[in-house]
């Protein structure tokens, strides 16, 4: 339920409403707009109607919140989410590029992809330790030392890392060394990790199921966020559809779409979403032109050698021009990178 103010309510008025819903056992996230404040009151919907809140004369009105979402709506909290990562900004004005490789290999791969993709003006440097493959027999990934090579590779660079999860025994160590923890498509729906994760106080970048639809998708950041965790990053990367030509469809309606419903950030994986590294500039164009937040962009210093996905694999040069049109289409929209 949303408890929406008057514009002429006092601290102290607020006050009483958020103490009668913390007594009655309810949760509370207070939005304090630039006209009025508005309390969302999270828990059972019977427990706020028999407080009788509307009788108030400082309360405007008490409204049902309509999705099945609730902490994730935009009638919850009507502006932007806005999260600090390093010395960026995640859902306002700027434009964030993800690049690095599909995997941690080795130092060397790792801080020549880095030092590649920052000079290119990349702000944060993505790379899994941990591999969701395909196949059993397909490379799976260093784990923890490739954890530890992130670590070391952001201490020589600077940039801070997103890096994957992939069950609930490792959120723990990876939220040890990662800034942001990545949730694959896979592991979308695993209700248990997504729990863990919500008792953190860390980004989060959830990637859309590749069957899901955008409410299951809202609904798997509504788990993280009902555990607290608010700082829920989005990240569409293509849905399975008829068409095989590319390796699945980028659905970038989506954009608008999770914008509108919506108080989160959101950024776009061209490399997944088409699964080839000549449809990449293009996707990541139209995604900074639809609205996201940012693209992650895979980025291999030798997409020939990579261990995986190297057919999506942008070179170090070819990113390094993706970037310069993203500035200035960046510029085009009022935004920076
Ligand atoms: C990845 O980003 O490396 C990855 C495995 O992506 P997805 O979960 O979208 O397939
Ligand atoms: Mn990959």
């Amino acid at each position: 339920m949303i408890i929406v103010m008057q514009a002429s309510a006092k601290e102290h008025e607020v006050e009483h409403v958020v103490t009668s819903l913390k007594n009655a056992g309810l949760g509370v996230h207070l939005s304090e707009g630039e006209f009025r404040t508005i309390i969302g009151a999270i828990g059972d919907e019977k427990l706020v109607r028999a407080l009788g809140l509307e009788a108030l004369p400082f309360v405007e009105k008490v409204l049902p919140i309509t999705q099945p979402f609730k902490l994730v709506s935009r009638e919850f909290q009507a502006e932007d989410s806005i999260f600090q990562i390093g010395n960026c900004t995640i859902g306002g004005n700027q434009v964030i590029l993800m690049a690095g490789p599909c995997a941690v290999e080795s130092e060397e791969q790792l801080l020549a992809a880095a030092e590649g993709v920052k000079a290119a003006g990349a702000q944060i440097l993505r790379g899994g330790a941990f591999k969701p493959r395909t196949s059993p027999y397909s490379f799976q990934g260093l784990e923890e030392e490739g954890l530890k090579l992130l670590a070391r590779v952001r201490e020589k660079t600077g940039l801070p890392i997103v890096t994957e999860v992939m069950d609930q025994y490792t959120v723990e160590l990876v939220a040890e060394y990662a800034d942001i923890i990545q949730v694959g498509t896979r592991n979308m729906q695993n209700f248990y990790m997504l729990r863990e994760l919500g008792k953190l106080q860390k980004p989060i970048l959830l990637k859309r199921g590749l069957s899901a639809t955008i409410e299951e998708w809202l609904m798997a950041a509504e788990y993280i966020m009902a555990g607290g965790n608010h700082q829920v990053i989005l990240c569409e990367r293509g849905i399975r559809t008829f068409e095989t030509y590319t390796r699945n469809t980028l659905d970038l309606s989506a954009v608008p779409v999770v914008k509108h419903l919506t108080h989160l950030p959101v950024i776009v994986d061209p490399s997944h979403g088409t699964g080839n590294w000549r449809f990449v500039p293009a996707m990541s164009r139209a995604a900074v032109a639809a609205g996201a937040d940012g693209v992650m962009v895979e980025v291999h210093p030798q997409p020939e050698k990579a261990l995986c996905d190297g057919a999506q694999s942008l070179t170090i040069e070819k990113f390094t021009a993706l970037s310069k049109e993203l500035a200035e289409l960046a510029a085009v929209l009022g935004k920076y990178i």
